[in-house]
C-alpha cells in the first residue's frame, strides 16, 4: 500500500466568471452584475495555495485572458502552470471542427504570448468532449497540446463518457494524454466527487475518504475548482431554483474544504504529476 502523503494529487482551477456556466441562460444585465469578480476570486484561491505551499494548473478562459491579461501574467510569474479552458466557454460538441480549431488556436496563441511560455494542457467547458466530439482530441494534438482534461468518466448533465477510462491514460485517437477528473466507483455506479457542485454538496469526510482510497492504490486524485465558488458575496440574481442551486449552493463550505484539502494532501500541477508518472510533458 502506498503512503497517502507521498502521492502527488493534481489540483486544477478553471478561471472563469460564474456567469460562464453553460446551464444558465442569463440576460446581459445579469451577466454584468455577476461579472468583473474573477481577479479578486482568483487571487483569493492563489493566496490559499501559496499559504499552504501548494501549486496547481490554472486553465484560463480565452475571454478572461483577453479582458484581464495582468491576471495571466500574475499566475505565470507566481509559477503556476497555465492551461487553456477554451476561448469563450462554448460546448465543444456544439461547434464545428474548423470553428473549434480556429477559436482554440487563437486563444492558445494569446495565452502563450501573455504567459511567456508554451501552453500544453486543455480543458473543455462542462466536460463537453464526449463520444460525439472525440475528434477534438486530434485537433488538440495537432496544435501541440500534450494533455487534455475534458472527459468526465461518468454521466453528467452536459457532458461525460460514463464508460471512459477513469485513470490518466494515452488516447487512441491521437498523441495526447487524458487526465480525467476523479470519480469513485460504488458498485457499478461512478460518482464524481472532486470538484464543482459535487465538492460543494458532498461532506468533506466523504471527499477525504475518496482521495485516500485512490492514493492508497498510488492513484492521484484530480481536483477541479472554480474561483467563483469561493465567493460567498456572489451577487444574488433571480434564476429559478435550478439556477440558484447551481450558483449558490454551499458556497460557504468551499473555502474551508479547500483549506483542509491543502493541509491533508499533496498537490502538484498536471505537468509535474505527468512527469513523475513518466508521461512526457514539456517544455
Ligand atoms: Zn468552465
Amino acid at each position: 500500500m502506498v503512503r497517502v502523503k507521498e502521492v502527488k494529487n493534481i489540483l486544477t482551477v478553471d478561471v472563469e466568471e460564474s456567469f460562464h456556466r453553460n446551464d444558465l441562460h442569463l440576460s446581459r444585465q445579469q451577466r454584468e452584475l455577476m461579472g468583473g469578480r474573477v481577479i479578486e476570486q482568483t487571487e483569493r484561491l492563489v493566496a490559499l495555495l501559496k499559504a499552504a505551499g501548494q501549486r496547481g494548473t490554472f486553465f484560463v478562459l480565452g475571454e478572461v485572458a483577453e479582458k484581464y491579461p495582468a491576471l495571466v501574467r500574475m499566475l505565470g510569474e507566481d509559477g503556476f502552470e497555465l492551461g487553456l479552458h477554451s476561448y469563450c466557454h462554448r460546448l465543444v460538441y456544439e461547434q464545428g471542427e474548423e470553428e473549434f480549431r480556429r477559436e482554440t488556436q487563437a486563444a492558445k496563441t494569446m495565452l502563450e504570448e501573455m504567459g511567456g511560455r508554451e501552453v500544453v494542457g486543455f480543458r473543455a467547458p462542462s466536460w463537453s468532449i464526449t463520444q460525439k466530439s472525440l475528434w477534438a482530441l486530434r485537433i488538440l494534438a495537432d496544435m501541440g497540446f500534450q494533455y487534455d482534461s475534458s472527459i468526465l468518466p461518468a454521466r453528467a448533465y452536459l457532458g461525460g463518457i460514463p464508460w471512459s477510462n477513469p485513470l490518466i491514460h494515452r488516447r487512441a485517437e491521437a498523441e495526447i494524454i487524458e487526465v480525467p477528473p476523479s470519480i469513485i466507483k460504488i458498485g457499478r455506479f461512478r460518482l464524481p466527487f472532486s470538484g464543482g457542485l459535487y465538492l460543494r454538496t458532498l461532506p468533506y469526510g466523504f471527499i477525504r475518504y475518496c482521495i485516500t482510497r485512490l492514493n492508497k492504490k498510488g492513484v492521484p486524485a484530480v481536483i477541479y475548482l472554480h474561483p467563483w465558488e469561493l465567493d460567498t458575496d456572489l451577487p444574488r440574481i433571480g434564476v429559478g431554483w435550478k439556477g440558484r442551486y447551481a450558483l449558490y449552493h454551499n458556497l460557504d463550505t468551499v473555502q474551508p474544504k479547500v483549506e483542509q484539502l491543502l493541509k491533508e494532501f499533496s498537490f502538484a500541477p498536471v505537468c509535474e504529476a505527468l512527469g513523475d508518472a513518466n508521461f512526457l510533458c514539456g517544455p
